[in-house]
């Protein structure tokens, strides 16, 4: 294992948007600083959907105010890796890729020693940026292991002409179903609630709504998936359990930020189900000294609270705080 002799004034875990917008930010400052990400480039939205299109225009999305040019109201998930990049490389931020952090340690003088899978780092400062779509919410059922179950999707072409279960009403539930419908796959959704999400992108809601209704796409609402076998799935109705015949199952019920990292940082997690890490909202700084929270990981459980949007205004906040705390 190498060690890296800097002191860094702080070390960014994660380059996702909001990792790269505190590095941008810590540049201008003239800060030391390293982003440290596990895979990819905003590696999150690399995972996204291939046809996703996100619900922000791209002004909401952009960084420093740099513009984000494009060629549609809403940005689509190309558009958005392109931009990201382009920051990435053109301002030469300093990031190490595939670089997982396995620890972060504090010690007595309040320096944080760092371990990734590479190298050891000591830095004075640390802001997770780890955001929250590593891990599925894993519905442990039986079956849900199967080669045929996934909890991520990519692209509609792979499920043509097969039977496929889709769980979950929300946005990325909504974005499949339709596309694999549209490209001739035979589609129910599987649906906990009485009704689609209302939070499904307002421009979309009516689609499935309508398809659900015309019985181009088939549902069961308040409805629960209960076993996955080879070739059918077990659903559990008001009627009582019901099997349907099955090729593929796409289990798009959300993800959860890595909750036992933040723990093993020593960030307190609310005690309720949200889970909510314990930051102070003026500086993002966490309850252990020099450890900041930015992006959506601010949200625990709830994470559709924060989003690029509404937290890119983490990385002032938090570089602002370390250049009068290291003054
Ligand atoms: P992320 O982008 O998730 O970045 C976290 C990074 O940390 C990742 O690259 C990950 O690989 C890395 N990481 C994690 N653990 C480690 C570790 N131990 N070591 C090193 N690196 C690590 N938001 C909007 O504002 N507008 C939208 O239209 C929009 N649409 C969305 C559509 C979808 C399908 C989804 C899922 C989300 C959408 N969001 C949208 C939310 C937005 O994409 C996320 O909020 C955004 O990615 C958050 O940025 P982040 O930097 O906080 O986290």
């Amino acid at each position: 294992m190498q060690t890296d002799n800097n002191i860094y004034d702080l070390i960014i875990i994660g380059a996702g948007p909001i990792g790269i917008a505190c590095g941008l930010e810590a540049k201008k400052k003239e800060l030391s600083y390293l982003i440290i990400e596990k895979g990819c480039l905003v590696n999150s939205l690399y995972n996204y959907p291939a046809n996703m299109t996100f619900f922000s225009t791209s002004d909401k999305l952009e960084l420093e105010n740099i513009p984000f040019i494009s060629n549609n109201p809403k940005p689509r998930k190309a558009e958005a890796l392109e931009y990201y990049r382009r920051i990435a490389v053109s301002n030469e931020l300093n990031i190490n890729l595939f670089e997982k952090v396995n620890s972060v340690n504090t010690g007595e003088d309040g320096r944080h020693s760092i371990i990734t899978s590479k190298a050891a780092y000591k830095t004075k400062n640390v802001i997770v940026a780890t955001g929250f779509y590593d891990i599925p919410n894993y519905l442990n059922i039986p079956g849900e292991d199967l080669f045929k179950v996934a909890h991520y999707y990519d692209d509609p072409h792979y499920y043509a002409k097969q039977k496929v279960v889709v769980v979950g009403a929300s946005n990325s539930a909504v974005d499949a179903a339709l596309e694999i419908y549209r490209k001739g796959g035979d589609v129910t959704m599987i649906v906990r609630s009485p009704e689609i999400g209302e939070r499904v992108k307002y421009w979309v809601r009516p689609d499935i709504i309508n398809r659900i209704e015309e019985g181009s796409i088939k549902s069961l609402f308040n409805a629960r998936l209960k076993e996955i076998r080879e070739d059918e799935v077990i659903i559990n109705t008001a009627e009582g359990d019901q099997r349907l015949a099955n090729d593929f199952v796409l289990l798009l019920t959300g993800y959860r930020p890595n909750f036992e990292f933040l723990k093993n940082i020593g960030i307190n997690l609310s005690d309720d189900p949200l889970l909510i890490p314990q930051y102070n909202p003026e500086t993002m700084e966490s309850n252990v000294i020099g450890i900041y929270l930015a992006g959506v990981i601010c949200g625990g459980m709830e994470t559709h609270k924060w989003f690029i949007e509404n937290s890119r205004i983490h990385a002032g906040i938090i570089i602002g705080d370390i250049k009068k705390t290291n003054s």
